[in-house]
């Protein structure tokens, strides 16, 4: 059956399809760990192969085909590790039946021969034209030296330049370049100059902002105060109530859209929600008929399936009550630009979440900053 064309809302900034959450590596700080704490092989541990985790690429193919193609809006394809995802063959399964564009977060786990003979072909949907690169991989010093025997940076900058063997573009002027490495500026990691003249004309390379508490530093700026850090800062002893809606479309391995990062992350560690899969399958993914029953043993539930027919983007235009507000994931409530530059050229702050009626407690006033700017996100009893 043909899922009806979902409807784009001009406010959608973002999609992410998170093929897989396994991955090849074991960093100590991992994006996909809510607390940060290093425990990426006991958090999302390798299950049975028994046990459904992931759709499968027809399934991700006519779920994603129910996306308009636009040019200027790619579809995500992250992790985990995506290019391990369906035997490493499952990404070009993916490109080969949809329209779009797409960019890729990867942390380049085969060789770059390997690597495009697994995109069958499909490389051009990998090389759209924008200011930069769509293949985005990630250095993760520690776990690439282990696995490289000391020689992590030198070969990862040698795989990137060695897709200019396979079709694509590769530069160091970002914007002419189809793939850039990125390296997260955690406290710990460093750009030395043994790196730079490695990566020096050959490809592209920036650092991204470092996000979350080290060492009692909170690291990043945020629209809502101590949104990432109230729990984990040792600021209050619970989690608050609000109300938060997105402008992002996350979808996570098995087709059940997120309203956020937290949401997402989390409910994996906890196990993923295979069982609610299951029953929902046998539901043909009605999840807006089903999904609410499925999910009542759950403190956490999804926005939707995108598998569901009845699934719209205007469930996530919906603010839906949220008691877990202080333990969400900086690059959700972090101060950003939209895809239209919004806070670099109008100065309009932009986050991925909308969050209102915080139950914050007055006790806390006295340490935000800028309590007056705050306080139009706090529920009226509370201002
Ligand atoms: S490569 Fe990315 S997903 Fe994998 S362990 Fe490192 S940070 Fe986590
Ligand atoms: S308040 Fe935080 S944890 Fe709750 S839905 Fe919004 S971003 Fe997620």
């Amino acid at each position: 059956m043909t899922l009806p064309e979902l409807k784009l809302p001009d406010t959608l900034n973002y999609v992410g399809a998170f093929l897989t959450l396994q991955c090849n590596l074991s960093c100590s700080y991992c994006i996909n760990d809510p607390e940060q704490k290093g425990q990426r092989e006991s958090l999302f541990p390798i299950k049975a192969k028994t046990q459904r985790i992931c759709l499968t690429p027809d399934e991700w193919t006519r779920a994603l085909n129910r996306i308009p193609y636009r040019q200027d809006l790619p579809i995500t394809l992250q992790g985990g590790e995506p290019m391990l995802y369906w035997g490493s063959k499952g990404v070009g399964q993916i490109l080969s039946g949809t329209q779009h564009y797409f960019d890729l977060l990867t942390n380049f786990p085969v060789k770059p021969e390997a690597f495009a003979n697994n995109l069958n072909g499909q490389q051009h949907k990998l090389q759209r034209d924008a200011p930069y690169p769509s293949i985005r991989v990630s250095y993760h010093a520690e776990e690439m030296n282990r696995v490289w025997h000391g020689h992590g940076f030198a070969e990862l900058v040698a795989r990137c330049e060695a897709l200019s063997r396979y079709g694509f573009r590769v530069s160091p002027v970002k914007a002419d370049s189809d793939v850039g490495i990125y390296m997260v500026a955690h406290p710990q990691n460093r750009l030395t100059a043994e790196m730079e003249a490695i990566y020096a004309g050959r490809v592209p390379f920036e650092t991204k902002e470092f996000l979350g508490l080290h060492d009692g530093k909170l690291y990043g700026h945020y629209l809502y105060p101590f949104s990432t850090d109230l729990i984990a800062g040792g600021i209050h002893p619970r989690t608050l109530s609000c109300e938060c809606r997105t402008t992002e479309l996350l979808i996570d391995p098995l087709g059940f859209v997120w309203g956020c990062h937290f949401y997402l992350y989390q409910s994996w560690v906890s196990g993923g929600p295979l069982r609610e899969f299951e029953a929902l399958e046998a539901q043909d993914f009605r999840y807006k008929e089903s999904g609410a029953g499925i999910f009542s043993s759950r403190i956490l539930a999804p926005v939707g399936h995108l598998l569901d027919p009845d699934f719209a983007m205007s469930d996530l235009e919906v603010y839906r009550a949220c008691h877990q507000y202080g333990r969400c994931i900086g690059c959700d409530t972090k101060i950003k630009n939209d895809r239209f530059q919004s806070y670099y050229d109008q100065g309009i702050s932009h986050t991925s979440v909308e969050i209102r009626n915080i139950r914050m407690p007055e006790s806390l006033y006295d340490k935000i900053d800028n309590l007056e700017l705050a306080s139009r996100f706090f529920a009226p009893t509370d201002r």
